[in-house]
């Protein structure tokens, strides 16, 4: 095979299709022969080295390999050896997949070209027994070579990306211990608050106006401008308690500069002093709602963690050969509810519908807010039929239940649910987007029922 340098400004893509191009056509026919006669025995000691490998003991297990994977790699080698240069799309296809489940399984490009060196050592054997000159036997060698470096390239590509998503998810994971600090921020802005406000309520009480400290002077100002304004920013509680700040410090500062105290303006300050003291644990709760991943309102998973939940049901499945199940359920003509009782019992209606969910899931299930008025549950290790029983006893309950609300009203209400199952390859994406679609079937089958991706 001659490389000139064409060759090098080709695309990575166009190099794999020009490298099939140059090689003769009864050395890829030859290959092909080799892997249906041995592929077996080249998957062999594949794993044979691979289950050596102190780095593989942990997830391969001999009963996985001979399950599942022994199939899948010798499916993999017959596919990529009879290749035409028109196949290349596919194959890249192919191996991004393959480094999507290694970056899923934690099996490291190194340890997969460490092994993948075996292969090419048992296929190097077959090869100088098949072919009879030299010549075709350097072709073929190097054929095989270059068709598996070009596959391992695609897998890595792919098992980077996967793998760093996959880092980053378990970041914000780790988020989670912020909660610690959390609590203590919480501890310490309560004193410096509280004590702001009894030296304000004393200089008040003593008459000495000009010993007056403005909030966003004291600690605990500071404090909300800089650290809450991270931790609170986008929060409705926050924007109000800064428009209360500023507007007592207005005052504190006119009071200081007249050197005059406003008849009743201690007691004005007591109401602002409580009111603030509300707020401010209500912006603390609000965030250690949001950092535990539930939702304040409905107090089911925020989508926040969907993805690393989603990541771990499918490496679970995959390991464990089980199935799992998503019944994404969306509330059925909910705008009428926030029409005609107001946003406030629309609220009430959702806890209601949450709290009937997390009743009617086992406790190793997940129920997520998913949207406003959408539910996604993740039935672990459960399969199609068992997901459609469960989606319909949700269904009927919801439809035979009247929610009452505070303001004595009496309602009714129905969803519609889209269910799909892991079947063993799909991605995280795909999942969501087949049971949106057998929602969305369900919402123009006219609502109240349950279908099924099929
Ligand atoms: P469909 O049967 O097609 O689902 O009709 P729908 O009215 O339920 O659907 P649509 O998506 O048009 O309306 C959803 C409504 O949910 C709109 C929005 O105001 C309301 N909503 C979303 N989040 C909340 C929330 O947190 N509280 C309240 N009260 N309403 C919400
Ligand atoms: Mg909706
Ligand atoms: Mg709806």
């Amino acid at each position: 095979m001659f490389f000139d340098s064409h060759f090098n400004v080709l695309s990575v893509e166009k190099q794999w299709e020009y490298i099939i191009a140059q090689t003769p056509a009864s050395i890829r026919s030859g290959l092909r022969d080799i892997v249906s006669e041995h592929g077996r025995s080249c998957v062999q000691s594949f794993y044979a080295a691979l289950i050596e490998h102190p780095n593989a003991a942990l997830f391969l297990e001999k009963d996985m390999i001979e399950k599942r994977l022994s199939g899948s790699l010798q499916a993999w080698l017959e596919r990529l050896f009879p290749a035409q240069e028109n196949d290349v799309p596919e194959l890249i296809a192919l191996q991004k997949h393959v480094g999507e489940i290694h970056a899923r399984l934690e099996i490291s490009p190194g340890l997969v070209s460490y092994a993948f060196f075996f292969i090419k050592v048992s296929l190097n054997t077959f090869i100088t027994q098949k072919f009879e000159t030299e010549k075709s036997q350097i072709e073929a060698i190097l054929y095989c070579q270059y068709m598996i470096d070009f596959a391992m390239k695609y897998m890595n590509m792919a098992y980077n990306s996967d793998f760093r998503k996959k880092i980053e998810q378990d970041q914000s994971f780790r988020m989670l211990s912020l909660g610690q600090d959390l609590n203590f921020e919480k501890e310490t802005q309560k004193t410096t608050f509280f004590d702001w406000s009894t030296q304000a309520l004393f200089c008040l009480c003593e008459q000495r106006p000009e010993n007056l400290q403005t909030i966003g002077e004291s600690q605990f100002g500071l404090w909300m401008s800089h650290k809450g304004h991270g931790l609170f920013k986008g929060m409705e509680d926050y924007t109000l308690l800064q428009s209360m700040v500023e507007k007592i410090d207005l005052r504190i500062d006119d009071i200081r500069k007249k050197q005059e105290i406003p008849p009743g303006f201690a007691l004005v300050l007591k109401n602002n002093i409580y009111d603030l003291t509300l707020l401010t644990n209500r912006l603390f709760q609000g965030v250690e709602a949001l950092q535990s991943g539930l939702d304040p309102l409905t107090k089911a998973l925020t989508r926040r963690f969907l993805d690393v939940v989603l990541q771990n049901e499918i490496t679970f499945s995959l390991t464990n050969d089980k199935e799992f199940s998503l019944i994404l359920i969306d509330i059925d003509h909910f705008k009428q509810i926030n029409d005609e009782h107001g946003h406030l019992i629309g609220d009430e209606t959702l806890r209601f519908i949450a709290e009937l969910l997390m009743n009617t899931i086992r406790s190793n299930d997940f129920v997520f807010r998913y949207g406003g008025e959408e539910f996604l549950i993740i039935l672990t290790e459960r399969g199609q039929d068992e997901a459609v029983a469960c989606a319909e006893r949700i269904r009927t309950t919801v439809k035979q239940s009247i929610v009452t609300t505070s303001t004595g009203n009496k309602l009714r209400l129905t969803i519609s649910a889209g269910v799909t199952t892991f079947k063993g390859e799909t991605k995280i994406n795909t999942l969501i987007t087949q049971a949106d679609r057998a929602l969305y079937e369900a919402k123009i089958a006219g609502r109240n029922r349950i279908v099924t991706f099929q």
